[in-house]
């Protein structure tokens, strides 16, 4: 424990020597007794001694936030013995009387240690030396028969008392805990005033009865003991309020939200509710760690870390609680009681029930702090795209928004739509994992070339935008589309840096679309519609970068509406229509094929490509029956040519997630017997990514569909990310060279090189080889000069109607002839 304050010391050396002085001194100044007392003077003051002894003895205790407080019947032995005894012999007496009784107490109860006994002792002889004082200088009461005077000087004596020994025990308790000694002086007051009237009363009785006849005094005990209870009632009623009102209090300021408010709070409360020497809180945090909260009596409450607690069980003078809500710990708490004033039993229950309170608190503040990270997270994922951490979409508009509001109404803004080509097959061949890593990687270049000011985000799927504010601002109205396709250019160079993703090494080709406006001319909505249209003009146009352009936004097709509008489109039958392009032998001009391609004869926007609704549908639940829809009409073409005599195979393209569908075969294989069509006259293209993906059911699906019969082509040869080795894999039957090479072809060794070894790998693997793209004839010399046999273009075809293609190939197929056989045709002529 801690050890005695100086200034508790210097308050009893001080009464000590006061209340010794005063019983020496009071002892020595010559009393006054009746010269007919028939009692001799040393059994007066035996009667003084045990009447001071009894009214200790008699206390009632009760517990205030400083302490336990002592109440006695010293005013009713002090006006007593004023009657009895000299009153220069009172402060002796009184010395005597209360060290008796209170050492006597402490041996039985509460075991005080010594200076407080003499602490005690001294204080009450000093307060009756003043009591004496003062009555003796207002009256002569020994032996006095009783006078309102009289009366009035005893009171006063009492009441000097009363003041005087309240005084001191109020010091004594505030050094003793370092605070002030305005709150247990008052209590002690509060707690005595109903006792010290009713003291004064029976002090003022007693003497009364002895001057009439001492036998009355027989009568007094019944009355004093009903007075007691009164008392004790009193009090005991008085304490619970301020138990309950302190209880309340105590309880109610845990009502806070962080562990460290509430753990103080219950540590201070502990200590003034319980009048305790020491709490200690142990909150156990979510981690498995612990931390202490911890004070004692006057003290700063400290915290720190510490090991779970291991478990022990209440003492004697300290009680320990398990704080637990249900099944959870949260935590212990541990009061510790002085010595002097173990805790009583409704103490316990004290306890029990202000921990079950500090359980709850502690319990809600961990929930609090964990709703609050939750809460904080939710914002950030509310905000945050939470594959790459970019501003998602909403996040992206709203930013986008105030940026725009905070510029000039003229300050130019760039706009800046991202959308990677073949992330669809990626995605659905390579696996998910393979295109979060593709968009991953994509979102780190993109975040490593934005400036400040700017703003990047990820719309969803592999779209991204990028605001750009800081346009600088010249003169020239063109400089900022400029700037803006500059940058474009250099995302779009930079993103295509190849890497390796899922052990696939491929590059990150984007498609951008750039628009530039006033700031205060369109809101992030519509520049992002904007250049949705650009973006996809760039797609269409073969190229990576495109600036928008408002005579094609006409045109141009929200894509949701679209989707809607597709389904229809695909009930009523006349408005999805094949579009189709011969391909031709280079060195006869006889059709090696013809290949399907879709068009949308829309009622409102008018024409659309395949560039204009192929990935919306891609993307929806409907590219099933978009599939089925495409294949049947060209079945029914190619029944139309047998009917003809024309042996002619039709190509059918064929999207990447189809071929996830392992129903595909059994619904092609029914779709051919439907129209009579024999398999080897379908030939399904299909993208190179999707081949060389080593996903089981496309491969299941594929080879079910070449033991169909079915012939396989790989579109775009040579813009995928791969190596040849698929080809060794899964078997094809045709090569279709892309056209990006045929264009370069001229002034690309590299390009001509692609050409010359898909040409050569076709022929080692008797594969057929097509061109595609081919717009003039240079290109056709260069690629017959290559040793391409095939190709297909504007130079020789454009996609055409249904209805104009049979004459077409029946002419092709007549020239051809022609060509092969020369006599004939001379003949002919
Ligand atoms: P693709 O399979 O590479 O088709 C060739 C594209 O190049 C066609 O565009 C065709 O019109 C165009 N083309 C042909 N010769 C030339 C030429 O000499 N110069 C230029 N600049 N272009 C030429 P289209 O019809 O717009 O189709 C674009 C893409 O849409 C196709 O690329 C194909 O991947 C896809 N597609 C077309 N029809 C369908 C379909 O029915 N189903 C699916 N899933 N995809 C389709
Ligand atoms: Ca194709
Ligand atoms: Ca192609």
């Amino acid at each position: 424990m801690r050890g005695t304050p100086v200034g508790v010391l210097l308050l009893t050396t001080a009464v000590a020597v006061t209340a010794l002085a005063a019983a020496v001194v009071g002892l020595t100044v010559p009393a006054h007794p009746p010269p007919d007392d028939p009692l001799p003077g040393f059994v007066r003051f035996g009667v003084a001694v045990v009447a001071f002894a009894v009214a200790q003895l008699a206390r009632l205790r009760f517990r205030t936030a400083s302490g336990m407080v002592s109440i006695t019947w010293g005013e009713a032995a002090l006006v007593v013995c004023l009657y009895l005894v000299p009153a220069g012999w009172l402060p002796a007496a009184a010395l005597l009387g209360t060290g008796a009784a209170w050492t006597a107490m402490s041996l039985v109860a509460d075991r005080r240690p010594a200076l407080e006994l003499v602490r005690i002792a001294g204080s009450l002889s000093a307060a009756t030396a003043l009591a004496a004082g003062v009555a003796s200088a207002l009256g002569q009461p020994l032996l006095a028969a009783p006078t309102p005077e009289l009366a009035l000087a005893l009171t006063a004596g009492a009441v000097a008392y009363l003041l005087a020994s309240a005084w001191l025990g109020g010091a004594g308790l505030a050094l003793l805990h370092g605070i002030p000694i305005g709150p247990p002086l008052l209590a002690a007051l509060r707690g005595k005033l109903l006792m010290f009237v009713g003291n004064v009363a029976v002090g003022l009785v007693v003497v009364t009865l002895l001057e009439l006849d001492p036998r009355w005094l027989l009568l007094l005990p019944p009355p004093l003991w009903l007075l007691q209870q009164t008392y004790r009632h009193r009090l005991r009623a008085d304490q619970e309020r301020r138990t309950w009102r302190a209880f309340a209090e105590a309880t109610a300021a845990l009502n806070q939200l962080d562990e460290r408010g509430v753990a103080t709070a219950a540590v201070t409360g502990a200590l003034t509710l319980f009048g305790a020497e020491l709490v200690e809180v142990d909150v156990a945090r979510g981690d498995g760690r612990w931390r202490r909260y911890r004070a004692d009596t006057g003290a700063q409450v400290r915290d720190r870390e510490v090991e779970p607690p291991s478990a022990t069980g209440s003492g004697e003078h300290e009680l320990v609680r398990r704080l637990a809500v249900g099944s959870a710990e949260v935590g212990q708490l541990r009061v510790r009681f002085p010595r002097s004033d173990p805790p009583t039993a409704r103490e316990r229950d004290g306890v029990a029930a202000f921990g079950d309170a500090l359980a709850a608190a502690l319990h809600d503040a961990a929930t609090h702090r964990e709703l609050r990270l939750v809460t904080a997270r939710s914002s950030y994922e509310a905000v945050h795209d939470q594959l790459t951490g970019l501003l998602n979409r909403a996040a992206l508009l709203a930013k986008g928004d105030q940026a725009l509001r905070q510029r000039a109404h003229d300050h130019p803004v760039a706009l800046l739509l991202l959308d990677i080509n073949q992330f669809k097959e990626v995605n659905d061949t390579l696996g998910h994992a393979a295109g979060d890593q593709l968009l991953r990687l994509a979102a780190n270049r993109l975040a490593t070339m934005t400036r400040p000011g700017d703003l990047l985000g990820r719309l969803g799927g592999d779209e991204f935008a990028l605001l750009l504010t800081t346009v600088p601002v010249v003169d020239d109205r063109a400089a900022p589309l400029a700037y803006a396709l500059r940058q474009a250019r250099e995302i779009a160079e930079r993103l295509a840096a190849p890497t390796e993703v899922a052990g696939v090494r491929m590059s990150v080709e984007v498609a951008v679309g750039v628009v530039v406006a006033d700031a205060g001319t369109a809101d992030l909505t519509e520049l992002l519609r904007r250049a949705d249209i650009a973006m996809y003009q760039a797609k269409e146009g073969g190229g990576s970068v495109a600036a928008y352009d408002s005579s094609r936004d006409a045109a141009s097709t929200d894509h949701l509406a679209l989707l809607a509008e597709l389904r229809e489109a695909l009930e009523a039958d006349d408005q999805l229509v094949l579009a189709l392009q011969p391909a031709v032998d280079l060195a006869t001009g006889a059709p090696t094929g013809v290949e399907a391609l879709i068009r949308w004869r829309h009622p409102r926007r008018g024409w659309l490509g395949p560039a204009d609704f192929i990935r919306p549908v891609e993307n929806s639940e409907q590219l099933g029956t978009f599939t089925r829809y495409v294949l049947n009409k060209a079945l029914a073409v190619a029944a139309g040519w047998a009917r003809e005599g024309l042996d002619i195979p039709i190509s059918v393209n064929l999207s990447a997630r189809s071929l996830l569908d392992p129903r595909l075969p059994a619904e092609i294989g029914e779709a051919l017997r439907r129209h009579q069509v024999p398999p080897h006259r379908l030939v399904l293209e299909i993208t190179e990514t999707v081949v060389m993906s080593e996903l089981e059911v496309i491969d299941e699906v594929l080879a079910t569909l070449r033991a169909m019969g079915v012939q396989l082509a790989v579109d775009d040869f040579g813009t995928g990310f791969s190596s040849l080795t698929f080809l060794t894999r899964i078997a094809v039957d045709e090569l279709k060279v892309d056209r990006s090479f045929v264009i370069r072809m001229a002034d690309s060794p590299e390009a001509a090189a692609i050409v010359r070894t898909t040409v050569g790998l076709a022929h080692e693997l008797g594969l057929r080889v097509v061109a595609e793209g081919v717009e003039t004839a240079e290109q056709r010399i260069a690629l017959a000069e290559l040793g391409c046999t095939a190709a297909q273009g504007y130079h020789f075809f454009k996609p055409m109607p249904a209805d104009k293609i049979g004459a077409v190939l029946g002419s092709l197929l007549d020239t051809a002839r022609g060509n092969v056989l020369p006599l004939r045709a001379d003949g002919a002529s």
